[in-house]
């Protein structure tokens, strides 16, 4: 899988300056119309692969479809859920015939005492195996918890698939600004010693918008530069 360049620096002191018009170019492109395409439960049902896609994972309940939603400037596009592990497919939505964005049901859900250890269902690993057009996968962690247990397992089955990953911290708000940069810290360390993982660790919040526009200007930076639909 192909890695676009990094747009931001400086993600690691939290210091993250992004350049002005990978910014702007972010901004138009998730200014364009986002329509929902398919909404797959089996891997007969997954959409042929066509633009360059962004999938998104995590933790059920970390803040996944608060994040699309954010990412969109929508408030409904990905249903924002009081149940933990209630979203069972893949959806995938189509951002101005330029980027697709892929929307993983959440992971590590303990369902009525019955505690699923796997990371993956079947239908996961069957896609981000088999996905030429998978560009990045952008794995969310809660930035009041940092890593888990199961989000190590993910990260080590991403290195082992060479899958390109991204971490994002979600719910930045929730936490004072040395709690985040210590959180940040940890996760980079961990971070980097997996191969698969990319370096910069950016930490968002779907409530008071912080790192949005800078994530948007690095998924830009790895989208289709005309529209293909
Ligand atoms: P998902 O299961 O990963 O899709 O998580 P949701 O988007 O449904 O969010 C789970 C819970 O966290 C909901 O109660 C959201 O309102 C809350 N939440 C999500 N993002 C944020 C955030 O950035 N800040 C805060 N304070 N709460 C958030």
């Amino acid at each position: 899988m192909a890695d676009g360049p990094g747009v931001l620096s400086g993600a690691e002191s939290g210091a993250t300056e992004a350049d002005p018009a990978a910014l702007e170019a972010g901004r138009l492109l998730f200014a364009q119309d986002c329509r929902f395409v398919a909404g797959a439960t089996n891997a007969g049902a997954l959409p042929p692969p066509s633009l360059p896609e962004i999938a998104f994972a995590g933790r059920s309940n970390v803040g996944k479809s608060s994040l699309v939603n954010a990412l969109t400037g929508r408030r409904t596009l990905a249903r924002v859920s009081n149940t933990p592990g209630r979203t069972q497919q893949i959806n995938f939505f189509d951002l101005g015939g330029r980027l697709m964005l892929v929307d993983l049901p959440g992971y590590g859900y303990a369902a009525a005492g019955r505690s699923k250890v796997h990371a993956w269902s079947a239908l996961i690993a069957l896609y981000l195996k088999g996905r030429p057009s998978l560009r990045r996968l952008c794995l969310l962690i809660d930035a009041r918890h940092g890593l888990k247990a199961i989000d190590r397992e993910t990260m080590a089955e991403l290195d082992r698939a060479a899958l390109s990953y991204q971490i994002l911290l979600t719910k930045a708000d929730k936490v004072t600004p040395a709690g985040l940069a210590a959180v940040r810290q940890a996760v980079a360390a961990e971070a980097r010693r997996r191969r698969a993982a990319h370096p910069e660790i950016l930490a968002t919040s779907a409530v008071d918008g912080s790192g949005i526009a800078e994530l948007r200007a690095e998924l830009a930076a790895l989208s289709s530069p005309n529209p293909l639909r």
